[in-house]
C-alpha cells in the first residue's frame, strides 16, 4: 500500500480574505482561530491537489455547494502571528505528537473519531504582500498491513451497483452539510445501508466501511494511515481486524447526480490484526512530517496589477492607523469626501498630496494659470517640462499629476477665471464670465468641502459665497510672507441651527466691514506675487488637510462650535477643532483664533444669500462691476452710518494684538 501527501491548493482569495481580516478584525490580536479546510477528489488525472483552502476558509459555517463535486470539510486550527519571530518559536513537531496522543485517547470513545487535524501558522508581512506559512496534516504511520482482497468497485459490486449508488447519493447529501468527521461512513454488508453512527456503535457486526479517499490515483493518501490507527486502537472492534471491508472512493462525485463514476474506485479487505503505529524513541512516526515542515512562501505581488498593489499599500498604511493609535478613525468617511481646491499654486498642490495621503479618491483643482519657470521648484506637482513652451494650464496639469502618483485617483482640472468682485467685466466679456460662475456653481455644488488656496483676497469671494448657498464646508488658507492663516469658515445658513450649532463662526469675510476689491491695481512686482517664506506653503497645507480630517471626525462637521478659550475647544479623537490658525514663521507658533459670524458679512450673510438666489446674474455683474454695492446688500453701509462710533476690538484668545478680529457690535 502506496501512500502520498496532501498537496494543498490555497486560493489567492485566501490570501486576501486574511489581509482583510488581519487588518480589520484581527489586528494586533494573534490568538488562536479555526479555518474551515475542504478535500475533495479532483475529476483531472493531472490536478491532485486535494486541500482546498479558500475565501471560505474564515467562515464559520459550509456554504452549500449544490452543483460542484463532493467536498469533505474539516476544521482546523490558525494562528495568524504578529511577527515572524513569534511564527518560528511554534514548536510544531510537539504540535503534532501532541494531536497523535488526543486522537489515540479519542479512538477508544463511543464517538466518530475526528481523523483530520492539522495546523496552519502563517506569518503575514503586508507591507509586502509576502505571506510565510507552515500547513501541518498530523498523520500516524501504520506498519505490518495485509491486504487480503483489492480490486475495482465496480467488479465487486457487480449487480448491486444501482443499489449502491442509491445509497452514496443519499451519503452525499447527508455528509455535505457536516463539519469533520465524514471522511468514513459505515454500510450494512447485505443490502449496503448507510448506517448511523450510534447504530453502528450497539452493532459493529457486518459491515462495510465507505472511505472518501482523496487522491484520484492508484495510491492513497496518507490521511488513510488515520483511519487505520482509529480502527487498530478501537478495543471494540479488535475480533474483526483480521478481515475489514473498505470501498475506497476515488472518483470524483458530484452532489445533484445519482449517476456516478466510480471507475477509480476500490474495494479492500484488509487483516489488520498484526497492524500497529509506528513509534521511535517513544514517539509516534509522523507521514512526512520534513514536508508539511517545510516552510512556505507566498507572494502575493505577482497576482496583482501595479495598481491593484498601490491600491492596497495606500489604504494599508492608513488602516494601521486603527490599530493602535487611532481606533476611531473613519476612514470611510474621509476617503469618500470629494475636495474641490481653488487655486494650484505652492497651497493646491501640496494640500492635494497631503489629502491623497488620508486616502481622499476624488480631488478637482481649479486654477487659471499656466505653470511657469518659477514654479516647479515650489509647487510640488509640477516639473520644468511643464514650464516651458508657455507653460501648461496649472489645474489640468495638477490632476494628470496626481493620477501619476496614485492612479486610482479621480481627480480633474478646470481652467477657470474666478469672478471677482473690482475686476471689472465689460460686455464682451459677459458671457464668459457667466459660464465660468456656473461652472464654478456646479463643482462647489457637486463637492463635500471647498478649500480656497489663491493669492488673492477678492478671488475668494464667491467661492465663500457659493459654498455658504450649496451648503459646503469651506476652509480658506492665505500665506503672507512668513506667517499663514487657516480659517475653517462657519456653517452655511443654509444649515445653520443655532440651538445646534450655537454660535455660527465667521469666515474669511467677516472680520471686515469693506467689500473685496482689485487688490492687484497699484502693486510693484513684489507685491503683486505672493512672495513668501519657501517652507510656509507646506506647513499651511499641512495644518489645513489635519484640521481637515479633524473637522470630519466631528459629528456637527463645519457646525461644530469653538471658543476662545483653548480649554473649551470641541474635541474628537483626533485633538481640539479651533476656528481660525495663525501660524508665525518668526517665532515658529501657531496660534489659535476665534471670531463669530458677522451678521452684514459681504460674502456669508442672510442678505447676500438672498440677492444671489433672487437673482444669481444681475446679483454677480453688479458685485464683480461695483463692489461697493455688496456693502450696500450685506447692510453694512447702512450700520455704518449708524453706529460709527461702535467698532469694537476683540482680542484674540492669546492676546496677540496684530491679529485681532474685528467685530462691529450692533
Ligand atoms: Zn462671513
Amino acid at each position: 500500500m502506496q501512500f502520498i501527501p496532501f498537496s494543498p491548493l490555497i486560493d489567492i482569495g485566501f490570501w486576501s480574505q486574511l489581509s482583510k481580516n488581519k487588518i480589520e478584525i484581527y489586528k494586533l490580536d494573534d490568538g488562536e482561530r479555526s479555518l474551515l479546510v475542504k478535500t475533495k477528489i479532483n475529476p483531472y488525472q493531472e490536478k491532485t491537489s486535494q486541500l482546498y483552502l479558500d475565501i471560505y476558509a474564515f467562515q464559520d459555517e459550509i456554504t452549500l455547494n449544490k452543483s460542484g463535486p463532493f467536498e469533505v470539510y474539516s476544521r482546523i486550527q490558525f494562528q495568524n502571528y504578529n511577527t515572524i519571530e513569534t511564527y518560528q518559536e511554534f514548536d510544531h513537531l510537539n504540535y503534532v505528537q501532541q494531536t497523535f496522543k488526543k486522537m489515540i485517547e479519542s479512538f477508544s470513545k463511543d464517538e466518530k473519531p475526528n481523523l483530520f487535524q492539522g495546523r496552519m501558522s502563517i506569518f503575514a508581512d503586508l507591507k509586502k504582500y509576502l505571506f510565510y506559512y507552515k500547513l501541518v496534516v498530523p498523520q500516524f504511520q501504520i506498519e505490518n498491513i495485509q491486504n487480503i482482497i483489492q480490486k475495482s468497485l465496480t467488479d465487486y459490486l457487480g449487480d448491486q451497483m444501482q443499489l449502491f449508488q442509491q445509497q452514496l447519493s443519499l451519503i452525499i447529501q447527508q455528509q455535505q452539510k457536516e463539519i469533520s468527521n465524514t471522511s468514513f461512513v459505515i454500510l450494512r454488508k447485505e443490502n449496503l445501508q448507510y448506517v448511523q453512527f450510534d447504530e453502528y456503535q450497539k452493532n459493529k457486526q457486518d459491515v462495510i466501511f465507505l472511505y472518501f479517499d482523496s487522491y484520484n490515483q492508484a495510491q492513497l493518501n496518507g490521511q488513510f494511515n488515520n483511519f487505520l490507527a482509529y480502527l487498530i486502537t478501537n478495543n471494540s472492534i479488535k475480533d474483526q481486524l483480521n478481515n475489514i471491508k473498505i470501498i475506497v472512493i476515488k472518483d470524483a462525485l458530484t452532489i445533484n447526480k445519482n449517476q456516478f463514476s466510480l471507475k477509480n474506485s476500490i474495494y479492500l479487505e484488509l487483516n489488520l490484526s498484526e497492524s500497529k503505529i509506528i513509534e521511535q524513541n517513544g514517539q509516534y512516526k509522523a507521514f512526512n512530517i520534513e514536508g508539511y515542515l517545510q516552510e512556505k512562501k507566498i507572494d502575493l505581488k505577482s497576482f496583482m496589477d501595479e495598481q491593484s498593489l498601490a491600491r492596497e499599500a495606500v489604504d494599508l498604511n492608513i488602516k494601521l492607523m486603527k490599530w493602535r493609535l487611532l481606533p476611531e478613525l473613519d476612514l470611510e468617511k474621509v476617503q469618500t469626501q470629494k475636495v474641490l481646491l481653488i487655486g494650484a499654486g505652492t497651497l493646491g498642490c501640496q494640500l492635494a498630496r497631503n489629502l491623497i495621503g488620508w486616502g481622499i479618491r476624488k480631488i478637482t483643482f481649479v486654477d487659471y494659470g499656466k505653470i511657469s519657470y518659477s514654479n516647479p521648484v515650489r509647487q510640488s506637482l509640477y516639473d520644468f517640462e511643464d514650464s516651458t513652451k508657455g507653460g501648461r494650464p496649472k489645474a489640468e496639469v495638477a490632476a494628470e499629476k496626481l493620477k501619476k502618483i496614485f492612479p486610482d485617483i479621480e481627480s480633474e482640472g478646470y481652467q477657470l477665471q474666478i469672478p471677482m468682485p473690482g475686476h471689472f467685466v465689460t460686455e464682451l466679456q459677459v458671457q464668459q464670465t457667466l459660464e465660468s460662475f456656473y461652472k464654478l456653481s456646479e463643482l462647489v455644488s457637486t463637492h463635500d468641502a471647498v478649500f480656497l488656496l489663491t493669492d488673492s483676497r477678492e478671488s475668494r469671494w464667491l467661492p465663500t459665497v457659493l459654498s455658504n448657498a450649496y451648503g459646503k464646508m469651506c476652509f480658506s488658507v492665505a500665506l503672507g510672507f512668513d506667517s499663514f492663516l487657516i480659517i475653517r469658515h462657519g456653517i452655511s445658513l443654509k444649515k445653520y441651527n443655532p440651538e445646534i450649532h450655537g454660535e455660527r463662526l465667521a469666515c474669511y469675510f467677516c472680520n471686515d466691514i469693506s467689500s473685496p476689491g482689485n487688490s492687484m491695481k497699484d502693486r510693484t512686482l513684489d507685491q503683486q506675487c505672493t512672495v513668501t517664506r519657501p517652507g510656509l506653503s507646506f506647513l499651511a497645507s499641512a495644518y489645513s488637510s489635519e484640521l481637515f480630517v479633524s473637522l470630519i471626525h466631528s459629528p456637527l462637521l463645519d457646525g461644530t462650535p469653538a471658543s476662545d478659550n483653548t480649554e473649551q475647544l470641541q474635541q474628537t479623537d483626533l485633538g481640539i477643532l479651533p476656528h481660525f490658525l495663525r501660524g508665525q514663521l518668526s517665532d515658529f507658533e501657531v496660534r489659535l483664533f476665534y471670531g463669530r459670524a458677522f451678521k452684514h458679512c459681504v460674502a456669508c450673510s442672510q442678505q447676500i444669500l438672498d440677492a444671489l438666489e433672487k437673482n444669481p446674474q444681475s446679483f454677480l455683474l453688479e458685485a464683480l462691476n461695483r463692489p461697493d454695492v455688496l456693502q450696500d446688500i450685506s447692510g453694512i453701509t447702512e450700520e455704518l452710518t449708524q453706529n460709527k462710533q461702535e467698532i469694537h476690538e476683540i482680542q484674540d484668545i492669546d492676546g496677540d494684538d496684530e491679529c485681532s478680529v474685528l467685530q462691529i457690535i450692533s
